[in-house]
């Protein structure tokens, strides 16, 4: 069939099932139900045949991803989310090609979109909004550690796992800042200080996303939501934040999401302090994981 095989060179931990470091081909893989289609192909649920492992095999045409200019994207996306390990960030095991095909080999997220879910009950519950922001935040935090800013953080690209744990699944907005290595140098005293800024304050956008996605949950709808373009940019810049009457939300949850929506990107809860808030501390369940 002639397919070409690209692999991550990561040693295999103990703990993990699916051989990292392997060229794969589709001979690899049992491929089962389709689990849904994304704007550039299909996902299906696929058994490797090795380990028995199920994953979710992603099939990306390569045609519509030159067609939307998005290969570079593609390419950013899955060097970034290979090297991620976090329990509630989505594993991309490795991925391969062939002449029409990109294949990504990724972590099964059992209990599927999380904004479907939301759809459902058109709001959560603080204990549930609590665990999915905090699980958020250590994702973000382990991010933020390795210079991987995610930029994107939405209902859109959360999935649940099988335990109902939260993952983020898609990376493809998200950002590199300088390397270890650069910062270490000292090279930083040659930047501008409009650089200076970004890369000190870069990280920050993630926090205004959590505070975003956390009203969202709490409230069903997005804080600066309009039904024209410029009347959201406008809210946005004005951060003209309003809590309705209804659902009821605490005011220990407000508080927190006032802390996260700050126009000053310096001045917002750092995401540390955030897992020591109040309603955090006294909603989110320590397991990170929400049952129902
Ligand atoms: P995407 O192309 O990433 O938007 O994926 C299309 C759809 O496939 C999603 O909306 C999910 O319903 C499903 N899906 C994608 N990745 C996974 C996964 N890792 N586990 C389970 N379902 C997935």
């Amino acid at each position: 069939m002639g397919i070409a095989a690209e692999t991550q060179p990561e040693e295999k931990a103990s703990s993990e099932v699916i051989a990292v470091g392997k060229r794969w081909t589709l001979n690899d893989f049992d491929i089962g139900k389709p689990l849904g289609r994304g704007k550039f192909g299909h996902v299906y649920l696929a058994r490797e045949k090795e380990s028995n492992h199920i994953v979710a095999l992603k099939v990306l045409f390569k045609s519509q991803l030159k067609q939307s200019q998005v290969e570079h994207q593609l390419r950013r996306e899955v060097e970034i989310q290979s090297h991620l390990r976090h329990p509630n960030i989505l594993r991309l095991y490795g991925y391969f090609y062939d002449q029409k095909r990109v294949y990504l080999i990724l972590e099964y997220a059992a209990k599927g979109e999380l904004y479907k879910e939301l759809q459902k009950c058109t709001y959560f519950s603080e204990r549930r909004a609590a665990t999915y922001v905090a699980s958020l935040a250590r994702a973000l935090i382990y991010c933020h550690g390795k210079h991987v800013i995610h930029r994107d953080i939405k209902p859109e690209n959360l999935l649940v796992g099988a335990q109902g744990e939260l993952k983020i699944a898609d990376f493809g907005w998200s950002v590199h800042t300088f390397s270890r290595r650069q910062t270490m140098c000292g090279t930083l005293d040659y930047l501008p200080p409009e650089m200076v800024e970004s890369l000190e304050h870069d990280a920050n956008v993630d926090i205004w996303g959590l505070g975003v996605l956390c009203y969202e949950f709490l409230y069903g709808v997005p804080p600066f939501e309009a039904k024209e373009l410029s009347d959201t940019y406008r809210r946005i810049m004005q951060v003209d934040l309003k809590f309705p009457t209804k659902p009821i939300v605490s005011s220990a949850a407000k508080d927190l999401i006032s802390q996260m929506l700050v126009k000053d990107s310096s001045q917002r809860l750092p995401l540390h302090k955030l897992l020591e808030h109040p309603w955090i501390v006294q909603n989110a369940e320590p397991s990170g994981i929400y049952k129902g």
